[in-house]
Formats: C-alpha cells, sequence, structure tokens
C-alpha cells in the first residue's frame, strides 16, 4: 500500500462521508452522550508495521460502548474457556435491536443468543473473575491498554455515571438473566462493571490499534507480542461479521464485507486480516444504531482498498 496516497484516499472519504453526519441522531438515552456534536467524524488506519493514518476527528476522545463487548468477550473466554461461556450465551445473531428483551423469554434455554447484544454483554460481565469491580474492570482496562498502546486508558466517569442513573432496560435485562439462573453474580456489581466497560474512552486511532491485533490474529504486529489466543481472536471476527453491526449486520456484510463492531457512541471496530485495523468515529447513529457516516466512510474504503473479505 502506498501510504501517501492511502492517506489522500483516507482523507477523500472522511470528506465525501461527512456529508451523511446530518442524516443520524446522537443516542439520546443516555443523556451524556447526547451533548456531544453529531458532525463529527474521524477515521484511522493502523497497518501491520504500526503506521496509523488519520482524517478528521481521529484524536477526539469517546466511549467505547458497544465495542467493548468484544473485550469483555476475550478476557471471560480467557479466564473460564469456551465451553465455560458458551453455556451461558449463544452464538447466533438474533435479528432483534441490540437492547431487546424478547427473546430471554421466548428461546429455550433462556439464554442470550450472543455476547454483542447488551443481555449477552451483561452475561458476560458476571463470567468475569476477579475480587472486586475494580479488579474486574482492570482485567479489561489492561487487556486495552496493551492492544492500544496506552497505559492511560481510562473510563469518562460522566459518561458512566449517566448510563447508571438511567439503565432502567439494561437493570430490566441483567434481572431477567438473574431469574434464569444465567447471571449467577450480584446484579448490580455485574452491571456496574458493564457501565464501566462500555465507558472506557478511547479515539478512532486507538480503535485502528485495537482492530489490528484482531487483524493480526492476536499478535501486536510491531513487536510480536501475543495479546489474544489465537483462537480467541477467530472467534471474536467471527462475532464481528455475524452480530457485530446489530440487527444490520447482515447488510453490513453484504455492502463493506468487513468484521466490524459498532457502539451507540458512534465508534466502529474494524478489522480486516492480516492487513489492517480501522477505527471510525461519527457520533450521528441510523435507527439501528450504527454510525451513519461511519458505515458510509467503511464502504467507501472498502471499496477503494477491496477490503471485503468474502
Ligand atoms: N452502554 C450501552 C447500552 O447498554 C451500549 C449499547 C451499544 O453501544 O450498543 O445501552
Amino acid at each position: 500500500m502506498n501510504i501517501g496516497r492511502a492517506s489522500i484516499q483516507l482523507a477523500q472519504a472522511v470528506r465525501a462521508a461527512s456529508d451523511f453526519t446530518g442524516e443520524g441522531q446522537v443516542a439520546g438515552y443516555i443523556p451524556e452522550l447526547a451533548k456531544v456534536d453529531p458532525h463529527l467524524l474521524g477515521a484511522a488506519v493502523c497497518l501491520p508495521d504500526g503506521t496509523i493514518l488519520s482524517a478528521g476527528d481521529a484524536d477526539v476522545p469517546f466511549t467505547l460502548q458497544s465495542i467493548s463487548k468484544i473485550c469483555s468477550l476475550i478476557v471471560a473466554l480467557c479466564q473460564n474457556g469456551q465451553k465455560h461461556v458458551f453455556e451461558r450465551v449463544g452464538k447466533e445473531p438474533t435479528g432483534d435491536p441490540f437492547n431487546s428483551i424478547i427473546k430471554l423469554e421466548t428461546i429455550k434455554p433462556h439464554k442470550p443468543l450472543n455476547p454483542m447484544i447488551n443481555a449477552g454483554a451483561i452475561a458476560v460481565a458476571g463470567m468475569i473473575q476477579g475480587n472486586s469491580v475494580e479488579q474486574r474492570l482492570n482485567a479489561v482496562l489492561d487487556l486495552l491498554r496493551q492492544m492500544t498502546g496506552n497505559p492511560g486508558l481510562s473510563i469518562n466517569e460522566a459518561v458512566y455515571g449517566s448510563e447508571k442513573r438511567t439503565a432502567a432496560r439494561n437493570r430490566a435485562l441483567a434481572w431477567f438473566l438473574k431469574d434464569s439462573g444465567v447471571l449467577k453474580t450480584d446484579v448490580e456489581e455485574t452491571l456496574d462493571l458493564y457501565f464501566r466497560h462500555c465507558a472506557i474512552e478511547v479515539t478512532a486511532k486507538e480503535v485502528a490499534r485495537v482492530g489490528m491485533v484482531l487483524a493480526a490474529d492476536g499478535v501486536i504486529p510491531q513487536t510480536g507480542e501475543r495479546v489474544i489466543p489465537q483462537e480467541v481472536a477467530r472467534i471474536c471476527k467471527t462475532f464481528m461479521v455475524t452480530c457485530g453491526m446489530y440487527n444490520a449486520s447482515g447488510e453490513f456484510a453484504i455492502d463493506v464485507g468487513i468484521p466490524a463492531k459498532s457502539g451507540v457512541a458512534g465508534g466502529i471496530l474494524a478489522a480486516v486480516p492480516q492487513r489492517m485495523g480501522i477505527g471510525v468515529f461519527g457520533p450521528a447513529l441510523d435507527e439501528k444504531g450504527n454510525s451513519v457516516a461511519g458505515v458510509k466512510l467503511l464502504a467507501l474504503l472498502a471499496k477503494e482498498w477491496n477490503l471485503g473479505i468474502f
């Protein structure tokens, strides 16, 4: 890849996609997220040698939200193994919104269908081991600090507090999981861990680095250091394809074709196997919760650089 040309193409794609920021809305159900400027748009690409290309608002911090579900899943799998985790959470897409409760009751056994929906991620948070919420959160933060190369990574307290105060729907999901025996741990403590890992603050450049580690099957390519077992990286990328873009994952797989995970703060984590990690930030969301301009941007890059995996 010619770096100079790729930088120009990235900047052009960000400019073209920024026309679409007006077509979406920032997440309103977490009051702190509703304050963000909907017209922001930034993207970063991390290449195997660690080179970062960026354009637009790639240094503006935002919270991971659902992107953190990938990191909590990695920690839960590393600590407990696949058998334990997948006895409590499934591997199937739902076709329902990320915070839906309906299939928890209608499908038997009553376990969440996958770890990328809220119910599944709350169940995963309940599997993370540690003597306190701080210790459990640190397991997730430590992994992300390694993947991003930023030892100072931490949570945005205002967003964390804002979600904790208003999370009636997530509390309903967690109590339902408790009732059906999927969640064995204390409900409020488990939710606290979930809200905190959702509030981890990053930039698009840092998300691109995370994507590159997944793209390199769990290794930081510049140093050769393995931070995630290859099998766990494979599982994550597969979930990103089947469930990563909420109930638009099928459409995204056809239109873009890159393993990706979005969050309601407007971030998208993308991993192009062996080639690059991409981090996108565009807080205006479509009705399914994906960054409107972010999806357009990834579609443009996928076409320009032939990134689709299928
Ligand atoms: N913290 C958010 C919630 O639970 C995450 C949702 C998302 O990013 O999809 O509603």
